[in-house]
């Protein structure tokens, strides 16, 4: 139940989403809305689990963030 009040407060909060970080499934092609999880693995890099709506396939991405005051 919380997993779905984050992703869906992720999107509220990134008006316009479908932009070059959005991964598309490796298995059917279809596009990623959102993500089920994130988590930070360290200071600047973080994960998220996507799910396949359609195929149920799991997957997981790690992202690098880009630091403006510590740069
Ligand atoms: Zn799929």
């Amino acid at each position: 139940m919380s997993a779905v009040a984050e992703v869906l407060s992720t999107v509220a909060h990134n008006p316009d989403p479908r932009g070059s970080d959005l991964p598309t499934c490796p298995v059917c092609a279809d596009s990623m809305v959102a993500a089920e999880a994130s988590a930070y693995l360290t200071d600047n890099i973080i994960s998220y689990l996507w799910t396949c709506d359609t195929c149920g396939y799991g997957f997981v991405t790690k992202h690098a963030l880009k630091r403006i005051a510590c740069n």
